[in-house]
């Protein structure tokens, strides 16, 4: 049996974990805190691979995939668990207020279209009829029908019971650096030990340039803080995830509303900003007037794992029997089930899909 020793245990590594047990390795998830209290459950948890992709291409195709997968993914989840991740196909209104916004959200539309999506741009009447609770005042608004969301509050505890209950050996350790001999990768070092394996994955999130062994160092993923709040109206706003380009503000099924989210390089630090509260709020108002009045219950802030690409690297790493699995940005919660079923093929059988080639750590080396 292959063993495996995968170091971080937020989405991205924990849902491999789980692929690569279901695939009949034996898996150690090793995690310096509790699994998946970092960005995995901190995300807004949109699946929406045409609100964040630019054009198409290998990060598009990747997203698609991943979106495509995410229902049967989640049933599996919740068959095993009997509990709820709250994946809801909500779509997403992304709205226009002035000319040059509308004319964007219009291309926007257009290439999507283009390539076979659904992307209508509505007039202002259109929108509001789908959804009352939008401004007035919008010119118009981009639908975005099969973007969804899901709950990582949610979807989180259900992936650590379902590694647990498949048999993956959930380690709290803080790992060093990957262990080497004769340019194989033969586990991983933690304080005052050491976790053998045929096969590591750094799975690290904006940790895993950190490792010693790890290449390219802290480029291979940089923190990037996002802060979001959460507010609770007193009239259920939604289900549609509500948007401009300054704001997403998102109806849980329960209620709660989250708006966000901030993107700031500012190192690790994971301190929620008052004026980050402030600027949210107003931008989460001035799209959706009915959450005026409604408090703000909750703010936080998490570092997302980015490559200066903003591509996910995944693939082998520099010396055998290592791999990495990492830099996920603003998708990971998205990218999830894609990227555990490309890597776990790799590594268990040597599938290389093409993806894996396009999104390989060798790109940032230069
Ligand atoms: C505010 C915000 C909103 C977001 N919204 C969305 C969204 O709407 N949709 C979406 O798809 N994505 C979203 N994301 C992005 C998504 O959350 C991340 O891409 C994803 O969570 C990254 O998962 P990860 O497992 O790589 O990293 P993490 O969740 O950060 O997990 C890394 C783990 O590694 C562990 N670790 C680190 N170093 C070590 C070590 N040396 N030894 C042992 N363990 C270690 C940590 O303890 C941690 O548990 C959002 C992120 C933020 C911050």
């Amino acid at each position: 049996m292959t063993t495996v020793a995968v170091v971080g245990g937020g989405i991205i590594g924990l849902s491999l974990a789980l692929e690569l047990r279901r695939g009949g390795a034996e898996v150690t998830l090793l995690d310096r805190s509790e699994p998946g209290q970092q960005a995995s459950v901190a995300a807004g948890g949109l699946l929406a691979p045409q609100l964040e992709a630019t054009e198409p291409g290998p990060f598009l195709d990747a997203c698609l995939r991943s979106r495509a997968m995410y229902p049967r993914w989640v049933a599996q989840l919740e068959a095993e668990t009997g509990e709820r991740a709250s994946y809801l196909e909500s779509g997403i209104l992304h709205a226009a207020f002035d000319e040059a916004e509308l004319h964007a959200a219009e291309a926007w539309g257009a290439w999507q279209q283009a390539v076979g999506l659904r992307a209508p741009l509505l007039s202002a009447a259109e929108a509001r009829a789908l959804c009352p609770t939008l401004s007035p005042k919008i010119l118009g608004a981009l639908h975005l029908p099969d973007d969804h969301q899901v709950d990582p509050q949610r979807l989180v505890p259900l992936l650590v019971q379902c590694c647990q209950k498949a048999g993956v050996t959930l380690l709290r350790a803080e790992a060093r650096g990957i262990a080497e001999r004769a340019g194989r990768a033969i586990g991983v070092d933690v304080i005052g030990a050491r976790v053998t394996a045929d096969q590591v994955v750094v799975a690290a999130g904006p940790w895993s340039g950190l490792l010693e062994g790890a290449p390219v160092g802290p480029a291979l993923a940089a923190p990037v803080r996002g802060q979001l709040i959460e507010l609770r109206p007193e009239t259920p706003i939604g289900p549609q995830v509500l948007g401009c380009p300054s704001v997403y503000v998102i109806p849980r099924e329960d209620g709660r509303v989250l708006a966000g989210s901030t993107k700031e390089h500012v190192g690790f630090d994971t301190t929620p900003q008052a004026y980050n509260t402030e600027a949210l709020l107003a931008a989460a108002r001035r799209v959706c007037p009915a959450l005026e009045g409604a408090p703000v219950q909750r703010t936080w802030a998490a570092l997302r794992p980015w490559a200066r690409d903003a591509m996910p690297v995944l693939g082998p790493g520099p010396l055998e029997g290592l791999w990495l699995s990492t830099a996920h940005f603003r998708n990971g919660i998205l990218l999830a089930p894609l990227s555990a079923r490309l890597m776990s093929d790799a590594i268990l059988t040597g599938a290389q899909d093409p993806l894996l080639r396009r999104f390989r750590y060798e790109r940032l080396c230069s």
